[in-house]
């Protein structure tokens, strides 16, 4: 069972529920859910927002226990106005422009 699993499992137990009934919830089979608190699959973005309201968890604590890097991804982008190099956001900070493109 993996940390993550089990913090699924304690969870659905603090709040009596079935393995079905959670799954049922988030609108997947058991057999599937069952997948996560096994440690055998790892649920998606999309199946993460429903299970934090289903079992009242915390996503970011789920992604930590996944082993997921919850830093967001600072890209490199080259302005297409002036090709100035720049982190971050998507304007351009020399010439204030938008749409740099990532740089491969
Ligand atoms: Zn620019």
């Amino acid at each position: 069972m993996s940390v993550f699993g089990s913090y699924l499992a304690a969870q659905r137990e603090k709040l009596g529920l079935t393995q079905r009934q959670v799954a049922s919830e988030i609108g997947i089979s058991q057999p599937a859910y069952q997948a996560w608190e096994t440690g055998k699959a790892s649920p998606t973005v999309k199946h993460l927002c429903r299970l934090q309201k289903t079992l009242k968890v915390n996503g970011d604590v789920c992604l930590d226990l996944m082993g997921m890097d919850i830093t967001p991804v600072i890209v490199e982008r080259a302005c297409v106005e002036c090709d100035s190099v720049y982190k971050g956001g998507i304007y351009c900070p020399k010439c204030g422009k938008s749409s740099g493109e990532p740089v491969k």
